[in-house]
């Protein structure tokens, strides 16, 4: 069981980006072969997350080649415990407010004021 976290805080910063722009998915595993008798029943094969090392199984069922099933084996501070709140908008929001929170000159983007 991979180690859960209680905030965004605790996230590592590649959970942080994947929460927010998703997975860098790329298939990682071969496929592993299914037969019963003669005939291929089924087809599965792993994509990993190249930022946070998610794994993804796709489970293919032959011949009409539908996505019969998914599992993730996330690793760990991915995962939040139970009513921990690490939804994209506010894993964005505490991105926000550690940029505010760092020093001007260690700023690589400024902040632009509009109006008065
Ligand atoms: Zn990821």
């Amino acid at each position: 069981m991979p180690i859960r976290v209680g905030s965004v805080g605790d996230l590592s910063k590649s959970a942080r980006r994947c929460r927010d722009l998703g997975h860098a998915w790329d298939w990682t595993g071969d496929f592993e072969i299914v037969r019963r008798g003669a005939q291929i029943i089924e087809a599965s094969r792993v994509a990993t997350c190249d930022r946070c090392q998610t794994e993804r199984v796709q489970v293919l069922e032959l011949p009409s080649m539908r996505v019969k099933a998914r599992r993730y084996e996330y690793p760990d501070n991915y995962l939040g415990v139970k009513g921990a709140h690490l939804d994209a908008a506010t894993i964005r929001h505490y991105e926000v407010e550690r940029f505010l929170a760092t020093p001007a000159g260690k700023r690589t983007q400024k902040l632009r004021s509009v109006g008065t």
